[in-house]
């Protein structure tokens, strides 16, 4: 992509409402705007970053024999009532009404309308297990709508729904998916942690949640970092003293109720969480409310056992940057970075510098390397700030230095500057990105 072409409105003060580096970078870097309270726009870099880590969950998923579905976004309310939610959703469900005054909701989850589909579809033990999952839009009207894409009303998740013929199923099915969503938050190049949690409103038992670590998390965890042991809070500790530990005057109640020791005999420690995932075990809940079901080896009707899987596909875009950025933006890992190489010519009318650029933004793109060429005429020091801002992995510079046959390679990371004869720049960069 050429700068010049590209629709990214880069702007130098982040909205005061803006209190994270994710919030504040992304709307700054030009990746999202507000478009009201918890409600956001995907600009073009933001959305070419969505759609690689929508990429890597499909990929994994379907790895694992997932299968992607899309439920239509709207649900009648019927389906909230025959579960029982559409009392205890409360007000986070959005409720609209059509023209001929029926009820419907903008879904905040799907496991009721999962149920639907698969109820009567699926009918005997030998059709199972299935795994269905969408990547879809998903609505819940929080008292709280901050932090950016941290925590929205409309945002992108993740949603998976398991149905089996036995209890032992599920959970083999439930272990998998950690090993999955693992393999997920690694490939993003993240430092998570999976600890034991609560199963909140959506009820069953056995559930565990995948935090990103970063001190601006609003979940707190007990840790060990000897062994894998890890625990939301929550478990722990009743609603008020969460709250208050939440508010991060957590080091007065540490001593009261947990052992200072893990199991492992190493100490444990309390970390600030993003949650960016959750599994739960759901059982019989709603294949039982519901009335779906299969029959048995005997010719029994029984529920389908049932279990859950939630990933923040949008959150997500926001807890990378919580964990890699500095004081001047963004740093992408390597399989989120929106352009992996950004190719800066400090000045479009010397000739060689703009020649040696679009020989190198060609060459790079015909071996798919995901390359922005920044051909403006804005000034040298506007277009590093912005490559910064934005993130860039690594930024070529061509600029004054090639009349000695030299240009740079900046890492955004490291914050380094190595000068490259300009012969060997093409091949280093290959080298580089492998
Ligand atoms: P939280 O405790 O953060 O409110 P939750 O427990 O209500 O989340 P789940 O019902 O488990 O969330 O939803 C699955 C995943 O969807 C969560 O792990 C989280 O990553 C993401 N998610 C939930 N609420 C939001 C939101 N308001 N904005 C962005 N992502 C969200
Ligand atoms: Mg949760």
């Amino acid at each position: 992509m050429r700068r010049s072409r590209a629709f990214i409105p880069t702007i130098k003060e982040a909205p005061s409402d803006a209190t994270l580096a994710s919030h504040k970078f992304l709307i700054r870097g030009g990746f999202i705007n507000t478009q009201g309270a918890g409600l956001y726009n995907f600009m073009p870099l933001g959305k070419i970053v969505l759609e690689k880590i929508r990429a890597i969950v499909k990929e994994e998923l379907d790895a694992a024999g997932c299968n992607e579905v899309q439920l239509s976004f709207v649900t009648p309310i019927g389906l909230w009532e025959r579960s029982g939610r559409s009392e205890t959703m409360g007000k986070e469900m959005l409720r609209i009404k059509d023209r001929h005054e029926n009820e419907f909701v903008l879904s905040p989850t799907n496991e009721e309308a999962m149920v639907e589909l698969v109820k009567n579809r699926v009918t005997s033990y030998k059709d199972l297990p299935i795994n269905l999952y969408q990547i879809n839009t998903k609505f819940r009207d929080e008292a709280r709508p901050r932090y950016g894409l941290l925590r929205g009303r409309e945002f992108l998740m993740k949603d998976g729904y398991s149905f089996h013929s036995s209890q032992e199923d599920m959970i083999r099915e439930f272990d998998l998916m950690e090993a999955t969503y693992k393999k997920i938050f690694t490939r993003l190049g993240l430092d998570f942690r999976v600890v034991a949690a609560d199963s909140g409103a959506i009820g069953g038992e056995g559930s565990k949640e995948f935090h990103v670590l970063a001190n601006s998390g609003e979940d707190t965890l007990v840790i060990c970092e000897a062994c894998d042991y890890g625990a939301n809070i929550e478990t722990i500790f009743d609603n008020e003293e969460v709250d208050a530990l939440n508010e991060k005057s957590y080091e007065e109640l540490k001593e009261s109720k947990i052992s200072k020791l893990c199991a492992c005999g190493a100490e444990l420690h309390f970390k600030k969480g993003i949650e960016v995932g959750h599994i739960f075990q759901l059982g019989t809940k709603y294949s039982s409310a519901l009335e779906a079901h299969f029959s048995d080896e005997n010719g029994r009707a029984k529920p389908f056992e049932m279990a859950t899987f939630g990933i923040g596909v949008s959150r997500l875009i926001a807890a990378v940057i919580e964990q890699n950025h500095d004081e001047n933006g963004c740093i992408w890992t390597k399989e989120t970075a929106p352009y992996m190489v950004n190719i800066l010519v400090s000045n479009v009318k010397d000739e060689a510098q703009s020649a040696l650029a679009e020989e190198l933004y060609e060459r790079l793109k015909a071996l798919h390397v995901e390359v922005m060429l920044d051909d403006t005429k804005e000034r040298f020091g506007f277009k590093m700030k912005d490559a910064e801002l934005i993130g860039f992995p690594y930024t070529i510079i061509i600029g004054k230095e090639l009349q000695n046959g030299l240009v740079q390679i900046y890492d955004r990371k490291t914050k380094e500057n190595s000068s490259i004869n300009r012969d060997e720049i093409y091949e280093k960069i290959v080298e580089l990105l492998k």
